[in-house]
C-alpha cells in the first residue's frame, strides 16, 4: 500500500512540476476513488485546486457530503452545474444527450483554463476502463490518473488506514456513484448499477472519452 501511495503522490507532484500549480486541478465527485485521489492531492499540496461539476440529477446525499467535506477539508474548490432547465424524462429517454448537457459541457468549462486535470479512473471499476494509463493527452489537456491500478479494496484499504469521511450511499450497498436516475446499488462489477436498462450500462457519460479542449 505505502509503494502505490509513493507511486501516486509521485505522479500528483510530477504534474503539478510540468504544469505549475495554477494549471492543474483534481477534478472530485466525493465518491470513493474521488475522496482518495484527492487525499492524496492534498498531502501532495494541501492549496492545491480542486473542482467538482454537479447535476440537478445528483442525490441529496452527494450534495450533502460535498458541502461536509468542502468545509471541513477546508478546498480550494470551483463549483460548476449546467444552467440548463432540468427534464426529469431526459435521463431515460436520452443519457447521452442529457450526459453532455449536464456532465461533458460543464467539465469542458471547468477544465478550460487548465493544461492537467487529476482523476481518481481506475482499471478494473468496468469495461470502459481497462485501457486507462497514468498519464494521457487528450486534446489540449493532460489526465493524471493516479490510482488508475488500484483495486477496490486498495481504494477501501486506503480510506480506512487514513480514516477517509465516507459518502453515505456505499453503506446502502451502491458500489459507483453518478446521478440519482441512472444509478442503482449492487452488481458484479462496480459499474454494473449505472445506467442499467440503457445502451449505455456500465458505461461512460462522457467527460473521461470525449475531448474537453
Ligand atoms: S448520469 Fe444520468 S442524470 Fe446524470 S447527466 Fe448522465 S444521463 Fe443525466
Amino acid at each position: 500500500m505505502i509503494d502505490k501511495e509513493e507511486a501516486a503522490m509521485g505522479l500528483i507532484a510530477r504534474a503539478l512540476d510540468t504544469f505549475g500549480h495554477d494549471k492543474v486541478a483534481v477534478a472530485c465527485s466525493f465518491g470513493k476513488d474521488s475522496m482518495v485521489v484527492l487525499h492524496l492531492a492534498l498531502r501532495v499540496d494541501p492549496k492545491i485546486k480542486v473542482f467538482t461539476v454537479m447535476t440537478p440529477f445528483k442525490f441529496k446525499e452527494t450534495f450533502e457530503f460535498k458541502d461536509r467535506i468542502v468545509k471541513e477539508w477546508k478546498l480550494n474548490i470551483k463549483e460548476y452545474m449546467s444552467s440548463a432547465t432540468p427534464d426529469p424524462e431526459l435521463p431515460k429517454k436520452d443519457p447521452d444527450l442529457c450526459c453532455k448537457i449536464f456532465k461533458v459541457e460543464p467539465t469542458k468549462e471547468a477544465v478550460k483554463d487548465l493544461d492537467c486535470w487529476i482523476t481518481g479512473v481506475r482499471n478494473d471499476e468496468g469495461r470502459t476502463r481497462r485501457n486507462f494509463g497514468e498519464w494521457e493527452v487528450r486534446g489540449g489537456i493532460v489526465k493524471v490518473n493516479p490510482i488508475v491500478t488500484w483495486t477496490e479494496a486498495d481504494v477501501w484499504r486506503y480510506t480506512a488506514i487514513h480514516k477517509l469521511p465516507v459518502h453515505p450511499l456505499y453503506a446502502k450497498g451502491y458500489r459507483s456513484l453518478g446521478c440519482e436516475p441512472c444509478t442503482e446499488p449492487g452488481g458484479t462489477f462496480e459499474r454494473d448499477g449505472r445506467w442499467r436498462g440503457t445502451k449505455k450500462w456500465g458505461g461512460e457519460c462522457g467527460i473521461h472519452t470525449a475531448v474537453l479542449k
